[in-house]
Parts: structure tokens; C-alpha cells; sequence
């Protein structure tokens, strides 16, 4: 089981001719309400390639349609509380021009309890997994008990706060970062000086670095693996990265070994980035299958 405690957001879209200006009320040209947040993509990429995940999170008690959205998904709920506080969401405008701007309201992913996360791992089994990204609370409470219960830690430090990354990297199993938050993480400017970097400073830390089109690299101290990308005609890279961690984790969780798995990750995020949209575009563990096959 991986039990992956993340936020869960409403993003509401709204399509606009130009941006809303000081002052002004503006009737908006659509509508769309989707399900997102890094925490909920990484479960559904998880679920959709064939891992048993329970997503751990809260959500406000009015919002049932999210629950039953996530379980059509293969994501198990039982561990996402109902409180009285607003379910985290976005308000997206987004302009013809392909511009956005996004007010975030973290919401009740922020209202994880320590005594929520006590209960979660005491049922946990040695074998088992806990991933974090870094959209609620308690991330160092949940690693601190996650390593108390013998269960392994998996952390993608999404948005990057490197204070807090740093502080808790002993209890990081997996770190999974992308290449700006590599560079935030080492205070580096360019891509290549932090993948150089990257081993010198954290010798003994497993890290897979996601580099876009440019594919993945690895490296844990005694293992340096370099992957491509797949070459695809990308339209929206929307969910790439969470496509990446959920078919990775799913892989390795399965008894896959590290080549195999980024290959297997790479395949399934080549699929969604010739996708629009987030959670819609996560392609199916079948679909990976025939990608790689051709
Ligand atoms: P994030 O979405 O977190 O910024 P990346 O941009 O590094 O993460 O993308 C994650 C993975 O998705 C990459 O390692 C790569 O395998 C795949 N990917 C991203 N962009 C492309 C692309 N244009 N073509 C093919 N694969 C891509």
C-alpha cells in the first residue's frame, strides 16, 4: 500500500478575454470545475497505474462529488476526513493568449491532525510507502512517524520550500524533484552544474531529477542512471511530473528495478503530455503497455 498525503484542490477555470483589472466585474466567456492539486493527480496516476493507494487528506463535507471521483479512479477514500473547513481549490483565469492567473486557497489541506496521521501509520505494514508532496501540514510529523513504523518515505517537494526540504531529508527515502526545484534545493542557476552538484552535496540520498523533454537522471550513491525522454508532439505539459512520480512509485512498488521503472514513467508522461488538461490526461497502465510495445 502507498498511502500518499496530499492536497486535494477544486480547480475552478474560468475562460476571460483579458485578465479581471482593479474595479472591474467581468462576466467570464466558460466554466469548467476540475479535480486537482498535486496530492490528488499523484493518486490517480498512482491508482491508474495498478498501485493499491490510499489517499490520506481533507476535504469539506459538502464536497462528496470529489470523493466519488477519486474512487471511480481506483483511488481508495476511507482515509480523507469530512470537516467543516472549505476544501482546498483554485480560482484559474485563463486568457486566449494561454496566460493564467491563479489564486490559491489551501483550505482544508492544511487541516491534517496529528492525530489523523497516528492513526493512518499504525495501520501501515513494513513494505508500505508513504509519498508527501509539499501542498499540506505535518509533512515532518508524517516522515518522523512514517520512519517510526518502518515504512518508506518517498517526498516530492512541490512547490519547492527549501528550508523545509533540507530539514527533512533524513527521513527522505526517494526525493523527486523536477529541475527548477533541483536548482531552488541547491541554489544553482543552471541545470547542468546542479546534476553535477547534486551528488556531491547529498552523497548518500536517492534522487530522481525530472528534466522535461530531456528525460530523467538518477543517482543514490552507488547507481547513476540517465534516461530520455520519449520524442512526442507535446501540447500541454499540465500533470507531467505527477504522471512521472504515480507510474514510478507503481513500478518500483511492484518489484520493478530503477531503469525499468523511470522507463515505464517516462512512457506514461510522454502519453500526457500530448494531452490536454490534468487529471484527465494521466494515461491508463494498458495504454503505457502499447506505447512501449510499438
Ligand atoms: P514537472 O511537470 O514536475 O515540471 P517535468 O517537466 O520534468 O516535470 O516532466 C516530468 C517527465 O515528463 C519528464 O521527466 C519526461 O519524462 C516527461 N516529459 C515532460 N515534458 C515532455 C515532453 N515535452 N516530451 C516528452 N516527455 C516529456
Amino acid at each position: 500500500t502507498i498511502y500518499n498525503f496530499g492536497s486535494i484542490n477544486l480547480d475552478h477555470l474560468y475562460q476571460l478575454d483579458h485578465f479581471v483589472r482593479p474595479g472591474e466585474t467581468m462576466a467570464s466567456n466558460s466554466y469548467q470545475c476540475l479535480l486537482g492539486g498535486k496530492g490528488a493527480n499523484q493518486s490517480v496516476a498512482l491508482a491508474k497505474a495498478g498501485a493499491d493507494v490510499k489517499h490520506v487528506g481533507a476535504i469539506h463535507h459538502s464536497d462528496q462529488a470529489v470523493i466519488d471521483q477519486l474512487e471511480s479512479l481506483g483511488v481508495n477514500t476511507d482515509l480523507i476526513s469530512r470537516i467543516d473547513v472549505p476544501t482546498g481549490h483554485a480560482i484559474i483565469q485563463l486568457t486566449k493568449e494561454a496566460e493564467n492567473s491563479i489564486i490559491l486557497y489551501q483550505g482544508a489541506n492544511h487541516a491534517l491532525t496529528e492525530d489523523q496521521v497516528d492513526q493512518v501509520l499504525s495501520n501501515a505494514n513494513a513494505g508500505d510507502w508513504v509519498l508527501l508532496q509539499n501542498e499540506t501540514n505535518l509533512i515532518e510529523y508524517i516522515m518522523r512517524k512514517a520512519q517510526e513504523n518502518k515504512v518508506k518515505v518517498a517526498f516530492n517537494p512541490a512547490p519547492m520550500d527549501a528550508e523545509l526540504t533540507k530539514k527533512v531529508l533524513d527521513f527522505v527515502d526517494l526525493l523527486i524533484v523536477n529541475e527548477v526545484e533541483a536548482m531552488d534545493l541547491i541554489g544553482t542557476t543552471d541545470i547542468d552544474s546542479t546534476i553535477e552538484a547534486f551528488p556531491k552535496v547529498y552523497p548518500d540520498l536517492a534522487v530522481l531529477m525530472t528534466l522535461g523533454k530531456a528525460g530523467v537522471c538518477y543517482f543514490d550513491g552507488e547507481e547513476r542512471l540517465s534516461v530520455k525522454a520519449f520524442s512526442v508532439d507535446a501540447v500541454d505539459t499540465t500533470a507531467a511530473g505527477d504522471t512521472f512520480i504515480g507510474f514510478c512509485l507503481s513500478s518500483l512498488m511492484k518489484g520493478d528495478d530503477m531503469k525499468q521503472a523511470i522507463t515505464r514513467a517516462c512512457a506514461a508522461s510522454a502519453i500526457c503530455v500530448t494531452r490536454l488538461g490534468a487529471a484527465s490526461s494521466i494515461p491508463t497502465q494498458d495504454e503505457v503497455t502499447a506505447f512501449l510495445a510499438k
